[in-house]
């Protein structure tokens, strides 16, 4: 018998979001958008005004958005545009995604949930937070709302190292997220969280520990985010006066680093996006600019290229030694 040389996840060499989806759910499912007007803790003044140092939120907003129009009327103007954009899809989702969607009164979150899944297209939500914005009753009432339909919690983690999250205006600490996480699953939960690489701070070393780390906890799937300097950002100013201060990767050193991570992370957890994008008009920096749907590819050649796969150099805790290849429990989640 000859060996499977690409590994347990085909051509990609990783275990990708939308082949679950469409696996699971048989077809695409496709996330509309939401501005529903929340703020954040570290915004207010609850803990802070300025902000994550990284963070500006219109960098990741899609141009439908209105935020002065109800749930219903957002959802409306996003599936206009996305019925054009993709019109095989079979599902749709909305996705609260600017700001943390679960910092408010619960009666308050209710009454926006739900406005959204009383729209006849929407077959659940997506819900963007910090992990300090998940009492015990907001994940108890998204649990109750998850046996009837989807619900994905997207948690920003961004670094599992305190003092790389401290140095960014985090607010919050790795052992937040790893209780969120640990108190979202305990209910039936999928999380999928956010992950931040290439802060300043952050070595190689700890990046790939991150991957340790994550696959030690219970969560779904993970979104990979390659650190982009926004415009309107402090770590934008920062790098401005003193680049030095905000080290960026260049493009090789890039993929080579989101190829090193997915090789260390557990091939149980699914990746959601393995890069992003920032509209060129609110980027500053790095200067290279490679597509989102051309950075998967790169990623998948690269590890083609060292005949590597997500977790074929993965340690399960308690292991002793690298998964040259992923346990059978996993192959049998995969064929
Ligand atoms: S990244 Fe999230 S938590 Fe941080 S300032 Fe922005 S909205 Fe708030």
């Amino acid at each position: 018998m000859t060996e499977n040389t690409e590994g347990p996840f085909g051509p990609r060499r990783y275990r990708a979001w939308n082949e679950h989806v469409k696996t699971r759910y048989g077809g695409r499912v496709q996330k509309v958008s939401i501005e529903a007007g929340f703020t954040c803790p570290n915004r207010d003044g609850k803990l802070a005004t300025g902000g994550c140092t990284f963070c500006n939120n219109d960098g990741f907003t899609p141009g439908y958005l209105n935020r002065r129009q109800s749930i219903t009327e957002q959802i409306n103007a996003g599936l206009d545009f996305l019925l054009r954009r993709y019109p095989g899809t079979d599902r749709y989702i909305a996705y609260f995604q600017s700001y943390s969607n679960t910092y408010g009164e619960l009666a308050h979150l209710r009454a926006l949930y739900e406005e959204a899944l009383a729209h006849p297209k929407i077959s659940g939500l997506a819900i963007g937070t910090r992990p300090d914005c998940l009492p015990d009753a907001v994940l108890d009432y998204l649990a109750e709302l998850a046996r009837g339909h989807i619900i994905e919690l997207e948690i920003g983690v961004e670094s599992c190292n305190d003092a790389v999250l401290a140095s960014v205006n985090r607010g919050h600490d790795f052992a937040a997220s790893v209780d969120a996480i640990g108190r979202a699953a305990a209910r039936g939960l999928e999380v999928t969280a956010h992950l931040l690489l290439g802060l300043p701070g952050e070595s190689m070393d700890s990046m790939l520990d991150g991957a340790r780390q994550m696959s030690a906890l219970p969560v779904h799937a993970l979104k990979l985010h390659q650190l982009q300097l926004v415009r309107g950002t402090a770590m934008a100013r920062a790098w401005q006066r003193d680049p030095s201060s905000v080290p960026l990767l260049d493009e090789p050193a890039c993929i080579a680093m989101l190829a090193d991570f997915i090789e260390r992370l557990s091939p149980a957890i699914l990746l959601q996006r393995v890069g992003s994008e920032v509209p060129p008009s609110m980027k500053l920096a790095p200067a290279w600019n490679v597509r989102l749907s051309e950075l998967a590819p790169r990623i998948s050649t690269e590890l083609a290229r060292r005949g590597s796969w997500q977790g074929s150099r993965y340690m399960a805790t308690g292991s002793t030694s690298t998964g040259a290849k992923p346990p059978p429990s996993v192959l049998k989640l995969v064929v």
